[in-house]
């Protein structure tokens, strides 16, 4: 919800100062109309519902995997496209995949998003909404910044989201943000009061390959990026968490796995390999190759787990759904 345009409409109708409090409370319950607002007068329930809406976002599309997974495509007001996605699991967990930016300046050759036009960076209230689309559906407890965009390329507005995201039911510990090694981020990250968890996208053993893959790695090279991720480790005492996309025949090698291992301390790091959504560019690797993979990093102590595909009947991978739309 806009928060700016609330308290507008608050302070023009004489409200007190609590109001606005009383509202957000309810609308991080998961309320879908004023009129659950039982606390807030008639009339001025009938007021919000004209002049705010509960959700800055629009829903142009909707997605429903076997697996239970949801994605929604939605414009901003001003008609930027972004992706959410709830994921369910069978233990329980329910989390949401939020996008931080429309389109995304960097142009990773895997993601679909990478080949959109860059958009503009979005507001916490707009990353709110996206978890709050769900958490009208059911409880959410997690939320991974992995969406479309580099949520660190907009620090401020995430974090601001992050604040909030406990009024939710999702604790800071149960967030992560995702990075492809922007290193400012990863520092401002590390100095955060919050316990953010911090996933790192490094797909490549080597700066080569990597930047092949990731123009970043040209502005920020391997080692400076795991040297910012060494920072953070020392002040927040929290493993990074590794996310490596395996790409037939490009990164998913024997000699990739053992490079990959020398390069990340066993007791610091945790890799998750993530079988790919093909897109186009690439062929994503045979579980054997995946498995394969995985065996290498464990002879070297790293530990590796590979990620569960949700969704892949319905193109879940970042920005596949909105590239679609938009072609
Ligand atoms: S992987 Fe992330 S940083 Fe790279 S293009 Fe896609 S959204 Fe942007």
């Amino acid at each position: 919800m806009d928060t700016q345009r609330l308290n507008e409409v608050l302070g023009d109708a004489g409200e007190p100062a609590y109001r606005a409090a009383q509202v957000w409370e309810w609308v991080a319950k998961g309320a879908a109309e004023y009129g659950e607002m039982t606390n807030l007068p008639a009339a001025l329930r009938e007021r919000l519902e004209v002049e705010v809406p509960l959700s800055t976002l629009s829903v142009c599309a909707e997605a429903r995997s076997d697996d239970g997974t949801v994605k929604t495509l939605f414009n901003t007001a001003d008609g930027r496209p972004i992706e959410a996605v709830l994921m369910r699991y069978r233990d329980g967990r329910r989390s949401v995949c939020v996008s931080s930016q429309s389109g995304c300046p960097l142009t990773c050759t895997f993601c679909a998003t990478g080949k959109m036009k860059f958009g503009r960076n979005l507001s916490a209230d707009e990353i709110l909404d996206q978890a709050l689309h769900f958490r009208r559906v059911e409880p959410i407890d997690h939320v991974v910044f992995m969406g479309m965009g580099e949520p660190t390329m907009n620090v401020d507005n995430v974090l601001a989201a992050c604040e909030r995201l406990p009024d939710l039911g999702v604790t800071n510990r149960r967030t992560a943000i995702s990075t492809v090694g922007w290193v400012p981020g990863i520092d401002r990250l590390a100095e955060c009061e919050m316990p953010i968890a911090l996933a790192l996208s490094l797909h490549a053993p080597n700066d080569g390959l990597r930047s092949q893959l990731m123009a970043v790695n040209d502005r920020f090279p391997l080692a400076e990026v795991l040297a910012a991720c060494e920072r953070y480790r020392a002040r927040r005492r929290r493993k990074v968490f590794v996310e490596y996309v395996m790409l037939d025949g490009v990164n998913d090698l024997p000699e990739h796995a053992r490079e990959l291992a020398a390069l990340l301390d066993p007791r610091g790091y945790k890799v998750n390999l993530i079988p790919y959504n093909p897109t186009g560019a690439y062929d994503g690797s045979s579980p054997e190759r995946i498995e394969r993979f995985r065996a290498i990093l464990a002879e070297h102590r790293v530990p590796a787990t590979v990620r569960l595909t949700r969704g892949r009947d319905i193109d879940a991978a970042c920005g596949q759904l909105a590239a679609k739309a938009a072609a």
